[in-house]
């Protein structure tokens, strides 16, 4: 049906591809690329299918990406690396009539701030031009919108409510380690909180507002309140929405990491200069280093942590609204094992969770159920189909209606 060109070679990366691989009617062709090569040929040999090919490519560079997309002629690129690339890719993408997707919104590397305007002003070029960009195709956001999207359609003439509940539950056995890239998790959740009530986005101190909320086959677990970037687009699709939030949870330990790292100065983005040693060893050099990407070279790699790691993910939406004039709760949600998520893709739950989803929105467009041009947001398309290949490729949801949902 179409041909995929996977940017990137990290965690999520490496699950999109074994998914990709797992449905060859839908990609007849892959190729995997990324700033190290031999990142993707590792991701080749673990999927055991050598016609994946593999590539080179800077993707902060527009030159290099349009020459690689305009030899290669994919039909869709997923954009896997992270949220820096995504304008370059976007570019690249126009110049060479190709299809797009990602996982996480565009951020500038020297501030730490996401949000959509950069990528949403692509979206007269993307009409123009009569391609597709889907964004934020993950869980959180991904998922967290096609399952709002389905509660409008089918459960809600108005969704009043809308909290997005984040929990992981499981144990890498690490003292401290991220579960995703730990530059993007740490700036993510180190900035200001944020949610939107009656029409305004009320700011809060990082971590300020905080509760247990009780998650599927988990139990209670204190839960923070953080500002999620579909919740940008969610009340703009959905103006209904009198108050949207999103939560997720923390263990006593990562914040107590955390709360060191950020006191030491390790969370800055700024450049600091130290005292390097020169190779030869006849003395030292002044070079610039940004601390935070400092740090996550000495941390674990989000990849090795899938081998030990229990327990599992549940993240989905609790909503409020009205159904036929009655008030009525839904919430839906996914629980993910990080044993089995490691055991098919050799990866953690974090990793699979967010790669699963990538895979079925590439899949989407290739079957024509996801195409339109311009750039949207997941929300902007019909959810059906894709929830139903959630039940398929691994992250079947369920339903709880009119309970209390403790917000
Ligand atoms: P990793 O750090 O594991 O992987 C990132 C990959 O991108 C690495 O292979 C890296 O290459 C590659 N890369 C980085 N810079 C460039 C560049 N300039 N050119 C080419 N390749 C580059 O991250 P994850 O796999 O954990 O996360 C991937 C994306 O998924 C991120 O954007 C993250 O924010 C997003 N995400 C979204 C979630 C959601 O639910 N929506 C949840 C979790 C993550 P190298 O190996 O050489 O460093």
């Amino acid at each position: 049906m179409g041909k995929v060109l996977i940017i990137g070679a990290g965690g999520v990366a490496t699950v999109a591809a074994h998914k990709v691989a797992q449905n060859p009617d839908v990609f007849t062709e892959i190729m995997i690329a990324s700033r190290t090569q031999s990142k993707c040929d590792a991701i080749v040999k673990a999927i055991g299918n050598p016609n994946i090919k593999t590539a080179k490519v800077d993707a902060d560079s527009v030159e290099e990406l349009v020459k690689l997309m305009s030899e290669y002629k994919p039909d869709i690129v997923m954009n896997l690396a992270l949220p820096y690339q995504d304008l370059t890719i976007m570019e690249a993408c126009l110049q060479t009539g190709c299809n797009y997707l990602d996982t996480a919104n565009y951020e500038p590397k020297d501030v730490a701030h996401f949000e959509y305007s950069w990528q949403w002003a692509f979206k007269e070029r993307f009409e123009q031009a009569g391609l597709t960009a889907i964004l934020g195709c993950g869980f959180d956001p991904g998922v967290s919108g096609v399952y709002t999207a389905y509660a409008a359609k089918h459960h809600f003439d108005e969704i009043q409510y809308l909290d997005i509940v984040d929990c992981n539950a499981g144990n890498h056995h690490k003292a401290f380690a991220t579960n995703f890239n730990p530059e993007i998790n740490i700036r993510e959740i180190t900035q200001k909180g944020q949610y939107y009530e009656n029409g305004e986005w009320i700011e809060t101190e990082p971590m300020e507002i905080h509760k247990p909320l009780t998650y599927p086959n988990i139990g209670p677990r204190e839960s923070y309140l953080l500002h999620h970037e579909e919740l940008e687009s969610l009340v703009k699709n959905y103006p209904t929405i009198k108050r949207a939030r999103f939560w997720m949870t923390f263990g006593q330990q990562y914040l107590t990491y955390l709360d060191v790292i950020q006191n030491i100065g390790m969370s800055r983005i700024d450049e600091v200069t130290v005292d390097a040693p020169l190779a030869d060893g006849t003395g030292t050099a002044k070079v610039k280093i940004v601390p935070l990407q400092f740090l996550k070279l000495t941390l674990p790699n989000p990849q090795d942590l899938g081998e030990n790691y229990e327990g599992e993910t549940s993240i989905g939406c609790r909503i409020r609204g009205l159904k036929d004039g009655k008030e009525q709760t839904y919430y839906v949600y996914n629980n993910c094992s990080h044993h089995e998520a490691f055991l098919e893709t050799g990866m953690q739950g974090v990793s699979y969770t967010t790669g699963v989803p990538a895979m079925i929105g590439a899949m989407m467009f290739l079957k024509g159920l996801w195409k339109k041009p311009g750039v949207w947001n997941v929300e902007d398309f019909d959810p059906d189909p894709f929830m139903e290949q959630l039940n398929c490729q691994g992250l079947p949801w369920h339903e709880v209606f009119n309970e209390d949902l403790e917000l």
